[in-house]
């Protein structure tokens, strides 16, 4: 093993190094094998009914300076970790062994998600990067390129850079703008679709229309993104669900994404949806409703894309007791696909409904 003083040096220049990490990002982006970086934080428009992610929380919009900082320190803390492999000859390699050398000489960096989340990043071949929060391209154009060709420069060894962003603002950007966003360097958008009704949407204070979403979806795929766009299943309770699915799968079909991404709905205690579900106001489906609205969305879906069941609360079961869908993060290849999955909900119909038992648990321990 290399000598004690190099090791303190540099777990201590560790100790002194933080940048900016948000809560969230997408199951899809690689767990703890992506990078987290802040452009900016937490949501710009923070009224959705139904989201509680940054509830209590400003938006702030950070400078190009302060993101460019952040980016130089992971690229700092990435070369204190490579210098400690160098030294127990692993030849810059990031294995077990290097974390193993650095938390024996300070226990807390167990404790510093800076360092946590550059080494986990680095050990999983330091590829991809996920900026938050929840609308990157909120940032003014010029601003997020020189952000992104700054990260693209200070950390070569990134092949993917992936972003939220929403509707409204995509359907804001001029084409020329959007363009320049994806050839500075950031690779997949992920939209929050939600559904395609107008009606719905208003009332889940979406801030968007689905003209909107359409364009907003098409101008990024137009400009060279590949898109991820989400939808909620039950958002429109037992009222709504026929012209929840009709619409949105018109939106999406016009769209025609990359990803279709199927996240179930939750009533979160603390926003007003769980409210309008507490007071009756919202009923919610059952869990043979919920297919029965997924066979009319996914029956009118006319596109190319993938269609994912890749969140836990898309756990139905098929007639042996197993999951009905993969839940994959490739999911489904449309239309080729498209049969099977109908065939699927058919079987989850067909199975007795209190057999569909980790939905109704999912549903019931995380809302009422
Ligand atoms: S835009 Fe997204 S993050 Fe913001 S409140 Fe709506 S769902 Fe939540």
């Amino acid at each position: 093993m290399a000598d004690g003083d190099g090791f303190r040096e540099h777990v201590a220049r560790l100790r002194s190094l933080s940048f900016k990490i948000g809560a969230y990002r997408p199951p899809s982006e690689g767990g703890s094998a992506s990078l987290l970086l802040r452009v900016t934080e937490n949501c710009p428009w923070n009224r959705c009914t139904f989201c509680e992610m940054y509830k209590g929380h400003r938006f702030v919009y950070r400078s190009v300076e302060e993101i460019k900082a952040d980016i130089d320190t992971v690229a700092a803390i990435r070369d204190e970790i490579t210098a400690v492999s160098w030294k127990l000859g692993l030849g810059g390699k990031i294995t077990r062994d290097v974390g193993t050398a650095l938390v024996a000489e300070g226990r807390d960096l167990i404790e510093n998600s800076g360092f946590v989340t550059v080494f986990n990043w680095l050990s999983s071949g330091g590829r991809t990067a996920f900026l938050q929060d929840a609308n990157s391209v909120i940032m003014r154009p010029p601003e997020f390129v020189a952000a992104l060709k700054h990260l693209r420069e200070t950390l070569p060894s990134l092949t993917r850079v992936t972003s939220y962003a929403r509707s409204k603002t995509l359907a804001q950007r001029k084409p020329e703008e959007l363009r320049m966003i994806r050839e500075a360097g950031l690779d997949r958008l992920h939209i929050g679709l939600e559904t395609g009704d107008d009606e719905l949407l208003a009332i889940v204070r979406k801030g968007v229309t689905k003209a909107e979403q359409i364009e907003g979806g098409r101008k990024a795929i137009a400009a060279g993104f590949q898109v991820s766009e989400y939808w909620m299943p039950d958002l429109g309770g037992r009222e709504r669900w026929r012209q929840h699915a009709e619409n949105t799968a018109q939106a999406l079909s016009a769209i025609n994404p990359h990803y279709i991404r199927s996240r179930p709905l939750v009533p979160r205690p603390g926003t007003p949806l769980f409210e309008d579900v507490a007071q009756g106001r919202l009923r919610l489906s059952s869990p043979h409703e919920r297919l029965e609205e997924l066979a009319r969305m996914i029956g009118g879906l006319e596109v190319t894309s993938r269609v994912c069941f890749d969140h836990a609360m898309n756990a139905w079961a098929d007639r042996r007791g197993g999951l009905l869908f993969r839940q994959d993060y490739e999911g489904y290849r449309f239309p080729e696909e498209k049969p099977l999955v109908l065939e699927r909900i058919r079987e989850g119909l067909a199975v007795e409904e209190s057999r569909h038992v980790h939905v109704r648990k999912l549903m019931a321990v995380r809302s009422l």
